[in-house]
């Protein structure tokens, strides 16, 4: 398989408690299909069965280049409240290259319109979130044109998840919201970023269920974060909060 992009930021392995593949099997598959940055974004703690804290701090051990390949140690973050609390502390969260926030029915319930989108640009107010994990999301609908402009403004990228397109997904039935999201993304000329949220190595660098809403939504390809790896680092590193271990 070749890639047509470059990363993919949205990946989970056995320490996320519902998810198959190692950390190592993840990476040998990116490389194989020729990705150049590989993300791996396990569940914070409150997704049950899942990581604790010391998992996210000892990511000290974990080289972050193998070969062409490029390692980025995250998580992804649950939004707890509609104030937009999240589930680690920003001394966990300074170690980290980068961190995705989400919605997701064991650790918030869905809330009206209002709420969901205050826990979404709350969220966004935070300066360790880079990322706001499958917001297109049936179940939590929130004021779409309001929360591109708080990405916009805050520096956060919307993410377009190829997992939520599944028919057996928790959250299918986004095509509409995603459609409509992606126009105001358009308008505002605000970036997202395509991810499998792979929770078996195979679905690494799969994009295949978005690529027909990119086409339908005339996507400009210039928005796409995934188009280049040294986009994506920059956005990284403007945000700050990329770490920079003493493998790379
Ligand atoms: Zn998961
Ligand atoms: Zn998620």
């Amino acid at each position: 398989m070749q890639q047509k992009y470059a990363l993919d930021l949205h990946t989970h392995t056995v320490a996320s408690g519902h998810a198959y593949s190692t950390l190592k099997e993840n990476i040998e598959y990116a490389r194989e299909t020729g990705l150049q940055i590989l993300g791996s974004s396990d569940h914070a703690p409150l997704m049950p069965h899942s990581t604790q804290e010391y998992f996210f701090t000892n990511n000290v051990v974990i080289p972050r280049s193998f070969g062409e390949l490029k390692l980025l140690f995250g998580v992804e973050l649950n939004i707890t409240d509609y104030n937009g609390s999240i589930d680690l502390e920003p001394r966990v969260l300074n170690r980290l290259d980068y961190a995705i926030a989400s919605l997701h029915p064991p650790c918030i319930s869905p809330g009206t319109c209002e709420e969901n989108t205050s826990a979404l640009t709350c969220a966004m107010h935070d300066p360790y979130i880079d990322i706001i994990g499958h917001p297109c999301d049936p179940r939590y609908p929130f004021d779409i044109k309001t929360v591109v402009s708080t990405a916009r403004d805050k520096n956060v990228l919307l993410e377009i998840n190829n997992a939520s397109y599944n028919p057996k997904n928790g959250r299918a039935g986004g095509e509409a919201i995603t459609l409509e999201m992606l126009a105001e993304c358009k308008k505002q000329a605000v970036p997202v970023i395509l991810a499998s949220d792979a929770h078996f190595y195979l679905s690494i660098g799969d994009f295949s269920r978005i690529e027909p809403l990119l086409e339908q939504a005339d996507f400009p390809e210039a928005l796409i974060i995934n188009r280049s790896a040294d986009k994506l680092l920059d956005f990284l590193a403007a945000k700050k909060t990329l770490t920079h271990s003493k493998n790379s």
